[in-house]
């Protein structure tokens, strides 16, 4: 199945310039979601994983049934403002400006292996943010998984310390 195909570009969004790369049309079809799952599955299944976390939103997408997959639980990062605990921010710079995203102070504990979550690699900035957030607590970053990934933007540069994994690429972003 070529999931690169059940993925919709919608130009000019959020802004002039920009080729948004719009997973809904691949999360509607049921087999498209089913084999993006299956093959985030099959490239973490042997790591010692003990927690998910996913990025606001569409990383909560794959992620989720992913966290059940491997049979550990889940973490929400999310921007600011929108966990009602305590948290943990971190600030960064994305595509589209600065942001800054959040983490429950007890969603991650010392020394646990964190699978890290996101529906597109861009920059790389959203994602550095997020492993900052895990090793800050104490977590260890076991992979990093994403659906699409730009390399024209070169994010994974950013995340070479890392084990990153990417389903399908978007060439001449
Ligand atoms: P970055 O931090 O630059 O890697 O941006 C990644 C985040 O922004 C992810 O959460 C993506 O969902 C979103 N994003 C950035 N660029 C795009 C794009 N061209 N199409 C769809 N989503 C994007």
């Amino acid at each position: 199945m070529d999931l690169k195909k059940t993925i919709r570009t919608i130009p000019d969004f959020p802004k002039p310039g920009i080729m948004f790369r719009d997973v809904t049309t691949l999360i509607k079809d049921y087999e498209a979601f089913n084999e993006a799952v299956e093959q985030m599955y099959n490239i973490v299944k042997d790591k010692k994983i003990d927690a998910v976390a996913g990025i606001e939103s569409r990383g909560f997408v794959f992620g989720a049934p992913l966290a059940l997959k491997l049979g550990v639980g889940f973490v929400l990062v999310r921007k600011k403002g929108k966990l009602p605990g305590e948290t943990i921010k971190q600030e960064y710079i994305k595509e589209y400006g600065p942001d800054i995203i959040e983490i429950h102070k007890d969603a991650i504990s010392q020394n646990q292996n964190v699978l890290l979550v996101d529906d597109l690699i861009a920059t790389g900035g959203t994602m550095k943010a997020a492993v900052d957030l895990v090793e800050k607590m104490g977590g260890k970053v076991a992979s990093i998984l994403f659906v699409v990934d730009l390399p024209d933007l070169g994010g994974k540069e950013l995340l070479k310390d890392y084990d990153v994994h990417t389903l399908v690429e978007f060439e001449g972003d």
